[in-house]
């Protein structure tokens, strides 16, 4: 039998999960706005209630709009099950207090996204379940904790906002050989650029509210994996409740159609801006897993297709320096977001770890000066003269 050739992640962005969904000839995947799912007698009812038949049954467990979503993301980090959440941290916690139990230990970096830096450092403990977050780029400390035995390997790759990059596969291979399950947020490289689980994670998350969706105007989250491990996180979702809403899930969708596009022009402009900084002199650094002076350059080009839409850079001058330059940009919202169409900026104190305190920010490795740019789909000149204009 001839293997079919796979679909491109193009078609996939356009196509995967759709077919299915399509009611009344529709071109497009409607939103239902529909608590619950009605049958004709208890028998029919039962069978979808039990799984026997395909169906929904009420919103908080599953929902049409919702399965196409999920769907469209199985395809395209090619995993056997996938399951939503109303946003990106939902999914993180869904996961991480489904995965463990008092008394079990998690090993971490302390690059995570500040959110999930919170979870570990402030819920996990209170539960009773130890928390190891090791330098994220010393890889034989991570792996000599993962060796000392863990239950879950979290990782995160790149990291939000200093862009450091760990060896999925190597990381997976030390966490499997003591039995533990690996866990890796893929938020920054989209599946567009990069499928951890074809690296050897065991469960492969989003926040779809970034790259996924695209245009800042919906909030959501994803994992994908095993059936049997998906099913266990969506049990616990169901049962707590963070599912994803019919309309952000409509809005996901939609913006997914352009996924691999706009990804495909974020990672060229990304780079060529960062080429661009790394020229100036009021820039003393810059953080690009792209550029060939980023320290795990050689790890980014062996696991990613393409280094992302993200970049940090330090200016002369530090935070004040900061302060001055980020009003005068004007392609960029500066705003707490990221992947979105429009280019985006902002400091880590205001953004992705505004959740943390200055101590911890050091703490984590982020300096006080930093500015994460998020590029969007603008003409890369425009921001590039941006950029030198309000650096002028
Ligand atoms: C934004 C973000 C999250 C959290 O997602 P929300 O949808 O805001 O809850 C998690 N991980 C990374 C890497 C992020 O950038």
């Amino acid at each position: 039998m001839s293997k079919q050739k796979p679909l491109g992640s193009g078609t996939m962005s356009v196509w995967a999960g759709e077919e299915n969904n399509l009611w009344w000839g529709a071109t497009q995947v409607p939103v239902v706005h529909s608590v619950s799912f009605g049958y004709p007698d208890v028998d029919a009812w039962q069978d979808v209630a039990l799984g026997r038949a395909p169906g929904h049954i009420y919103g908080r467990n599953t929902n049409p709009t919702v399965a196409a979503f999920e769907e469209k993301v199985r395809l395209l980090e090619g995993a056997d099950a996938a399951t939503s959440f109303a946003t990106g941290m939902a999914a993180i916690s869904n996961i991480l207090f489904t995965l463990l139990s008092p008394g079990d230990r998690v090993v971490s970096v302390k690059d995570t996204y500040g959110g999930t830096n919170k979870l570990f450092l402030e819920f996990l403990p209170r539960f009773h379940i130890k928390v190891e977050l090791c330098n994220t780029t010393n890889h034989e400390a991570i792996e000599a904790e993962i060796a000392k035995g863990c239950r879950v390997l979290y990782m995160e790759s790149p990291t939000n906002p200093t862009l450091k990059v760990m060896d999925i596969a190597r990381l997976a291979k030390a966490a499997h050989k003591v039995g533990a399950l690996v866990v890796a947020d893929n938020t920054f490289a989209t599946p567009i650029n990069q499928n951890p689980l074809a690296l050897g994670v065991d469960l492969v998350l989003h926040s779809a509210t970034k790259f996924l969706g695209g245009h800042a105007d919906a909030l959501g989250g994803v994992v994908c994996g095993s059936k049997e491990l998906v099913h266990q996180v969506y049990h616990h979702r169901e049962i707590t409740g963070a599912a994803l809403d019919p309309m952000a899930a409509y809005l996901l969708l939609r913006g997914m159609k352009t996924l691999q596009l706009r990804v495909a022009r974020q990672n060229e402009s990304a780079l060529k801006i960062a080429q661009f900084l790394e020229s100036q002199p009021s820039v003393t650094q810059v953080f690009y897993p792209g550029l060939s002076s980023h320290p795990q350059h050689e790890i980014a080009r062996q696991q990613m297709r393409g280094f992302g839409g993200v970049l940090s850079f330090m200016l002369k001058g530090g935070f004040d320096a900061v302060r001055a330059f980020l009003p005068r940009l004007r392609h960029a919202h500066l705003a707490a977001n990221l992947g979105a169409v429009e280019t985006i900026a902002g400091p880590p104190a205001t953004t992705s770890h505004v959740e943390c305190t200055p101590e911890e920010r050091a703490a984590m490795g982020i300096p006080e000066g930093l500015i994460r740019y998020s590029v969007g789909i603008e003409d890369v000149d425009d921001l590039i003269a941006d950029l030198k204009q309000a650096l002028g």
